[in-house]
């Protein structure tokens, strides 16, 4: 899962109107701590953006067949089912 702003905030690394890292406009909304620091993005990023950096990153093998296509876009449905059932549960 992603970080917590909060946490973030408090530790002083990034401000609390931080803004997403990939549009610039909009004020960031998830985070995510990668290897060379924090990845901030904004809700419109994380649906339109995001999804294209997906298959932007995904090897050409597996974009040559729809059934390559499929079973990577199952990968990733289940991914986010599980990350949206944990964020639920940990909205409680
Ligand atoms: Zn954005």
């Amino acid at each position: 899962m992603g970080v917590i702003k909060k946490d973030l905030v408090e530790s002083g690394v990034i401000k609390e109107d931080e803004k997403c890292h990939i549009c610039g406009d909009i004020k960031a909304s998830g985070f995510w701590a990668g290897h060379n620091g924090v990845l901030c993005v904004c809700e419109f990023c994380a649906k339109d953006i995001l999804p294209l950096l997906i298959v932007d990153s995904l090897r050409a093998d597996d974009l040559k067949v729809v059934p390559n296509m499929e079973r990577v876009l199952e990968h990733i449905e289940g991914v986010f089912w599980r990350a949206a059932y944990i964020r639920l549960q940990s909205q409680r």
